[in-house]
């Protein structure tokens, strides 16, 4: 079975003492997770080794950085690279999120240069993609998504590609309240899994974990999460709270 997977976005919230307790309470409330779940905390810079230390002792879960830089190092001043994170034995990071593409103007070719270096450091990254409302409204969604993934992910190899972990957000649906049906939501994996087997295969395709992000909250996560093509989800607001996200990892298939 794929990799099911919980994965939680902070952005720039909390301090350390709340990130602290959040998750110390989502520690100590989360059921025993099945060897195939995962949950996943992105989680300010400044966070990382906090976090890292206290999920150090459950399996099941995995500290993520929310961006890198897309160049190895050098004069960039307030830039985190790959390196860094790995040094700190960061396994996972989020890469290209719509936050990032819209308000720091990244573009598909610079997540690809962030792609590389995270594989080069051994971080596994969790792509983000999706449409704005206006490509939704034109009914372009397919065509602007499978663009997002071949400039950005397809010069990988076989191998390179089954490291990465892929987050569909319809960014109508991040931070809205307006979340995608569940119908939309399988359509769409459905056709980026289509979309990777016509470039890798359909093996290769059935073994990437494709992520739902767009306001997943505790009543709305598993019925989505049990469409056949997601396999779990990325979540921003209602990750803040322990309770509703405990409720969403439950909803793991
Ligand atoms: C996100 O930021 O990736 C996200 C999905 O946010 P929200 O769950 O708040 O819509």
């Amino acid at each position: 079975m794929r990799k099911q997977i919980a994965a939680s976005n902070w952005k720039m919230n909390l301090n350390l003492q709340k990130a602290d307790e959040l998750l110390q309470t989502v520690l100590t409330t989360v059921p025993k997770l099945k060897a195939h779940q995962q949950v996943i905390i992105a989680v300010p810079f400044p966070f990382l080794q906090m976090a890292k230390e206290k999920i150090a002792t459950n399996s099941n879960f995995e500290i993520a950085a929310q961006n890198c830089h897309h160049k190895k190092s050098g004069a960039f001043t307030g830039e985190i690279s790959t390196e860094m994170l790995q040094s700190i034995c960061v396994n996972y990071c989020i890469v290209g999120h719509s936050e990032r593409r819209e308000y720091f103007l990244e573009t598909n070719n610079q997540i690809a240069e962030k792609i590389n270096l995270c594989l080069a450091d051994q971080l596994a990254p969790i792509f983000c993609c999706g449409e704005n409302l206006s490509v939704r409204d034109s009914e372009n969604q397919n065509n602007f998504v499978k663009v997002q993934l071949s400039e950005s992910l397809f010069h990988l190899s076989e191998d390179e590609i089954k490291k990465i972990i892929i987050a569909y957000e319809p960014i109508w649906a991040i931070g809205t309240g307006k979340t995608a049906t569940a119908n939309q939501v399988q359509q769409m994996h459905a056709h980026i899994r289509t979309v990777i087997a016509e470039k890798y295969g359909e093996v290769v395709a059935n073994e990437i974990s494709i992520l739902y992000g767009g306001s997943v909250n505790a009543a709305n996560a598993k019925e989505i999460f049990n469409c056949q093509d997601v396999d779990g989800g990325l979540v921003g607001g209602a990750s803040l709270k322990a309770v509703d996200f405990v409720e969403i990892i439950s909803g793991l298939k």
